[in-house]
């Protein structure tokens, strides 16, 4: 039955729980940059579910692999091998340059995961008491939702009344490194430093050049583990294979120029499957990921054939469609042209981001929520986008983009911004 937008929202208002604030537009297809909602109106995708998306809309090689596969196998557990997943592994592992993946499904499962083994290996290799293990994290973060990860959140609306919360975190100010130093030098329990090398749903917020870098510096010197959640700004996004890339063979010449900042612990999902599936993983190497042992941590779902065929070409589809280039590039013409359009503006106070992960910052208080106004006015005029803050927007367009269909989506983001000038 094909709903008309009102009776598929009216639907899922009935029977869906609220738990989203969904912008009204209702989707049906997808091909490259662009959706399509019941109407037939076709839009420019600027958000990318939250950067999953990278390698564009239902691309053939991604759907290929993942109906193939679908129709040998779907799913075994991982009570028995399967013949993909240590193929995955493998491409994976000599892509990012670790030793071992343990694959997830989510994002926060990811994270859960990667908290679970820096603890482990607090307790198993480097001596701490049971149970005293802290991992420190930063303000304004985000890295899921599930209980223990709310419990270091600073989002009020993804806390409230959800506690009592989980021990073990230390919050310290984002892109202040001596803060992490601080906190090092004064905590012998420190078992890992979780991070996001930009903070996405903080509003796209980049730390200094060197931050990345200092930090790992530092958990190194008091043996601490260096752990990157690149959910969002992994996969190309950023115009680099991974937001820290430095050791990766992604042999992607953006890389050079930038520090090394291997992390200790790599946190991936969104773009893992371009967003055809759920797939997530966390990849360390041996004396790390060794603490792991059987019956220490799984999932049904995990790691089962599909996500492996997916997962595959879904990488394989960033190197051969040099997608990381892409972004460096566009995400550059992007923020120039914007800023053309910024210097004059009243409205709009400045855009930042790296790559094709970016963010405009309205000249309004939070309160007034105009962002959400504006993106209606963009989803009038063809192009979807979600603020994540009442006077913030994050671009984060498909990186198969062309430079043509950047320019245009400029000229409608510019446009629609100036029907807001006053
Ligand atoms: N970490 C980061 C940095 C994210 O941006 C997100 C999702 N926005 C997550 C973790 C959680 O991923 P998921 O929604 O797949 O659980």
């Amino acid at each position: 039955e094909q709903l008309t937008s009102g009776d598929a929202i009216a639907l899922e208002n009935k029977y869906g729980a609220h738990n989203y604030h969904p912008l009204p537009v209702v989707l049906t297809r997808g091909k490259g940059v662009h959706v399509w909602d019941v109407e037939g109106k076709k839009y420019y995708d600027f958000l990318s579910a939250y950067s999953a998306v990278n390698q564009g809309h239902c691309h053939p090689k991604i759907v290929n692999a993942m109906t193939e596969q679908a129709q040998e196998l779907t799913l075994t557990s991982r009570a028995f091998y399967n013949d993909k997943l240590g193929q995955y592994e493998k491409f994976a592992c000599e892509l990012f340059g670790f030793d071992k993946l343990l694959p997830m499904n989510t994002g926060a499962e990811a994270v859960e995961t990667a908290l679970k083994i820096a603890r482990k290996w607090a307790y198993e290799v480097k001596g701490i008491d049971q149970n005293k293990a802290e991992i420190v994290v930063c303000e304004n973060n985000f890295h899921g939702r599930t209980t223990t990860i709310i419990s270091f959140s600073n989002d009020a609306t993804a806390r409230e009344n959800f506690g009592p919360y989980t021990k073990g975190f230390i919050k310290i100010e984002y892109d202040n490194i001596e803060a992490l130093e601080d906190v090092l030098k004064n905590n012998s329990n420190i078992a890992g430093f979780l991070v996001e090398p930009i903070q996405g749903e903080a509003g796209v917020y980049v730390p200094s050049e060197v931050y990345l870098a200092k930090a790992k510096a530092l958990c190194e010197q008091y043996n601490v583990l260096f752990i990157a959640d690149e959910v969002q700004t992994g996969i190309a996004r950023t115009g680099r294979l991974l937001a820290t890339c430095g050791n990766c063979s992604c042999k992607n010449k953006m890389c050079s120029g930038t520090p090394d900042v291997k992390p200790d612990v790599l946190i991936l999902g969104k773009a893992l499957s371009g967003g055809a599936y759920p797939v997530s993983a966390v990849l360390a190497n041996d004396s790390i990921m060794n603490v792991i042992r059987p019956g220490n941590h799984g999932s049904t779902f995990g790691g089962n054939p599909v996500a492996a065929a997916v997962a595959i070409a879904a990488l394989k589809v960033i190197q051969e469609e040099n997608l990381a280039e892409n972004a460096h590039k566009l995400g550059k013409l992007f923020r120039e042209e914007l800023n053309k359009y910024i210097e004059n503006s009243s409205l709009v106070k400045l855009v930042r981001g790296k790559g094709l992960l970016n963010a405009i910052v309205i000249n309004d208080d939070e309160k007034s929520n105009k962002a959400w106004d504006i993106c209606l006015a963009l989803r009038d005029n063809g192009l979807l986008a979600k603020p994540t803050h009442g006077n913030i927007i994050r671009f984060a367009p498909p990186l198969v983009m062309t430079e043509d269909q950047l320019l245009d989506c400029v000229s409608i983001i510019v446009s629609t911004l100036k029907e807001f000038e006053k």
